[in-house]
């Protein structure tokens, strides 16, 4: 049988199967041990069941699509950046670099304006602001879980995919979970008397099962990724509308910075290319630049 693996806790492997829509609770063959392999929460694998039925073991680990270590989960397809309207407001610099990010991996991106319900002043100028990003062809979707407005089109996003959420503290990460489904919170996994020590000494990451096609990992840590995987001289091809206008500089391999004849910079001062996130790629080539000088 397949299944996917949604925790693991003190040397066991909580993997749901689908076509049973059961989890059972696995150890690993030794042979997959002795071969070094090194499963992860998100890992698909094909387990046999033992004797009594109600446990198996893990027989072979299927291909990875994607494998993050910081948090350690595989599989994961689609990054969730959640911001808010208000409190604490959209960090544009931030979604620049997680998008970038999301970009470079190859995973999908998906953005969520969150606390919409919010009234403030500059409500205009973040609507506005964000919905560039929708122009440059991201899926947006704005939410707000007071009214519980957006969560149709949410769910409708997740399905299908694993997921993780993304973005900084207040945005209402959390609360978006909740309100998809309640019992998240109050999730209660077999424990069996073997594992039970382990379980307050390990934290890892979990997956949350939406609707037994669609994952969502319960971690945060995504935001703390490290841009510096990204090589300088590559950054303006995570840029989607800065990548429009690579080989329209007079210069190859321009940076888009200060180099003469570049489309780029002209883009930024017709107005085609917004200035701030212009700034931004800026900001983060500086970044990149300075962490490769330091390296050598
Ligand atoms: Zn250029």
């Amino acid at each position: 049988m397949k299944g996917i693996i949604l925790r693991t806790v003190g040397g066991f492997f909580y993997v749901f199967v689908l076509e049973k829509r059961i989890i059972y609770e696995c150890s690993v063959r030794r042979r997959l041990e002795n071969k070094g392999i090194e499963l992860l929460v998100g890992d698909k694998v094909e387990i046999s069941l033992r004797p009594e039925k109600k446990s198996g073991v893990i027989e072979k680990m299927l291909p990875r699509r994607s494998k993050f270590l910081r948090p350690a989960v595989a599989n994961i397809d689609q990054v969730v950046i959640v911001t808010a309207l208000d409190n604490p407001g959209v960090n544009f610099y931030l979604l620049d670099r997680l998008l970038a990010l999301t970009e470079y991996l190859n995973l999908l991106p998906l953005i969520v304006l969150n606390k919409t319900d919010l009234r403030t002043d500059n409500k205009e100028r973040v609507l506005k602001g964000i919905e560039y990003y929708h122009k440059l062809g991201y899926n947006l979707i704005k939410t707000s879980v007071i009214d519980e407005k957006g969560l149709d089109s949410l769910l409708k996003a997740l399905t299908g995919h694993i997921s993780v959420f993304a973005g900084e503290s207040g945005v209402g990460k959390s609360a978006l979970l909740n309100l998809i489904n309640p019992e998240w919170e109050r999730r209660t996994y077999p424990v069996s008397e073997k594992s039970k020590r382990g379980r307050h000494t390990t934290t890892q990451v979990e997956l949350l099962n939406l609707d037994n096609t669609g994952f969502v990992a319960d971690s945060p840590g995504f935001m703390r990724l490290d841009i510096s995987i990204i090589e300088p001289e590559e950054l303006s091809f995570y840029f989607r509308e800065i990548y429009d206008y690579i080989g329209n500089c007079r210069f190859n391999g321009c940076d888009h910075h200060e180099e003469p004849g570049c489309a780029v910079k002209n883009a930024v001062e017709s107005d085609e290319i917004c200035g701030k996130r212009y700034e931004n790629y800026l900001k983060m080539l500086k970044e990149l630049y300075t962490k490769k000088e330091n390296k050598y």
